[in-house]
């Protein structure tokens, strides 16, 4: 696997001060959730007209919570970040350990632990480590013993009967 170089950003995370930047991604983050959450609203609507489209719906959940359960995750592939959210509290949140930080690895807003606000942005982060180690490759294995096949096998024995005869007519007189 490629190496990942973690970054970080706007450390140290309890001097951080947010940016004009900062201020417009979470407000456009906020304004993203409201329209994700009208549609839903739509969505829901149109499917308690049409039972059809619920059940279509139902299932492509089904078949899409399916394919998640077949990613599994090891413990040693999903990194640990302390993040600075945007109401300023530092929390912890994982990523996977392909993702060089947690921005551009999509996380999503979230709602702090500390002071219970919703949809908040990461505004600064630094990588912790990895969740679980790595399992150390196993020592290679001696080479178990090759059964012979049956060709080796015939040869071999034809070869040694030669050999007999060899002797045998060698050492008579
Ligand atoms: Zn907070």
């Amino acid at each position: 696997m490629r190496e990942v170089e973690y970054r970080s950003h706007g450390v140290p995370l309890e001097e951080y001060e947010l940016t004009r930047r900062d201020h417009r991604r979470q407000k456009e983050s906020e304004e993203i959730g409201r329209a994700a959450r009208r549609m839903a609203d739509e969505d829901a609507e149109k499917c308690r007209a049409d039972p059809a489209r619920a059940e279509r719906r139902r299932q492509a959940l089904e078949k899409v919570a399916e394919l998640m359960s077949t990613f599994e995750k090891h413990d040693y592939e999903i990194m640990r970040w302390r993040v600075r959210l945007y109401c300023g509290h530092i929390v912890e949140t994982q990523m996977h350990c392909s993702y060089s930080d947690p921005v551009t690895g999509g996380a999503l807003p979230r709602r702090c632990s500390e002071c219970g606000a919703k949809g908040l942005t990461i505004v600064a982060y630094e990588p912790i480590g990895p969740l679980g180690e790595r399992p150390q490759p196993q020592p290679a294995q001696p080479q178990p013993q090759k059964r012979p096949t049956r060709a080796q096998l015939e040869r071999r024995v034809a070869a040694l009967e030669e050999e007999n005869k060899r002797l045998r007519t060698k050492g008579s007189p």
